[in-house]
């Protein structure tokens, strides 16, 4: 790639290939995120405010971004040379996922790594999806990891989160001035117009397509050994398969215990393919498929 070189350094440590995870809520990024976290050299952030300012702001206004790549690469760098920095209390403002991935209680001040043996950074932020894009200006070389998930499972677990449904309020919603809208999942006029009369799982829905089109312009735009996609069912039906492809990916022995207890636990529930709750009504379901059905087929997740 011909762009610029911008070295990094953080904790005296250059930026060598750092990892990335993104996915769709739901989709089990969070999960890799913590493997990663626990494995050994790695130092993977979850949810840094320096980080969270930028991923919400590319999130909600995309199009402050739009054409200045330099600029937003730029942004970008300068969150994550923040959000990386080790010191005594680096952990503390993180996301309550990041300490304890990191085994730190709950009040505990951190640091969540040891800066021994650091060698290589990455970032499993919540939304960091958002940002994928502009990550990749911003650091050429980038591991970008991306979960994907059964769209109506996704769907399923969406709704029943209150936090991912808040985000629907509508005093927060900003799809009247912002277009196109990813974090939304408005992509055309005919998403915008018909948004407003759209279910909740509809509208989930739209959030989970757009993840999976982002991915498909991923690999077009990124060679093969930068861009990782991991299905979350591979990862409890096949764990060890997974976290093994996972290792040599990210290039660093990934930690398999977490994701190992994750399937086994999924195993014990006796449905591997369906998160814990009520599944989709019927109606949810025929929104779902009329939305994002072609999707959902491509990645042979329906009949
Ligand atoms: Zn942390």
């Amino acid at each position: 790639m011909a762009s610029a070189r911008h070295i990094l350094i953080v904790n005296s440590r250059s930026v060598h290939q750092p990892v990335f995870v993104v996915g769709a809520p739901h989709s089990g990024a969070g999960l890799i995120g913590r493997a990663l976290k626990a494995s050994p050299g790695l130092h993977v952030t979850m949810g840094q405010p320096s980080v969270l300012r930028v991923v919400y702001a590319f999130a909600r206004r995309p199009s402050m971004y739009q054409g200045r790549t330099q600029a937003a690469a730029a942004v970008i760098r300068d969150a994550f040379a923040q959000g990386w920095q080790v010191t005594p209390h680096s952990c503390l403002e993180c996301t309550r996922e990041c300490r304890s991935a990191a085994g730190l209680a709950a009040d505990a001040v951190g640091p969540c790594v040891e800066v021994r043996g650091l060698e290589k950074f990455g970032d499993a932020s919540p939304d960091l999806i958002y940002c994928a894009e502009a990550l990749t200006y911003a650091f050429p070389d980038a591991r970008i990891v991306q979960v994907i998930r059964d769209g109506r499972d996704v769907v399923t677990s969406m709704l029943a989160d209150p936090v991912v449904m808040s985000w629907f309020r509508p005093s927060f919603v900003n799809v009247d001035t912002e277009f196109p809208n990813p974090f939304f999942g408005i992509e055309s006029e005919q998403d915008r117009e018909m948004w407003p009369r759209l279910s909740p799982a509809a509208r989930c829905a739209l959030r989970w397509r757009w993840s999976v089109r982002l991915a498909a312009r991923l690999h077009h735009s990124l060679p093969a050994d930068q861009l990782k996609t991991i299905r979350y069912e591979s990862l409890l039906s096949r764990p060890d398969d997974t976290v093994a492809d996972l290792s040599r990916f990210v290039g660093t022995t990934v930690s398999a215990a977490e994701i190992r207890d994750e399937a086994r636990t999924s195993r014990q529930r006796g449905r591997a393919r369906r998160p814990p709750g009520p599944a989709l009504s019927t109606e949810d379901a025929s929104q779902v498929d009329k939305l994002a059905g072609e999707e959902l087929r491509r990645l042979g997740y329906a009949p």
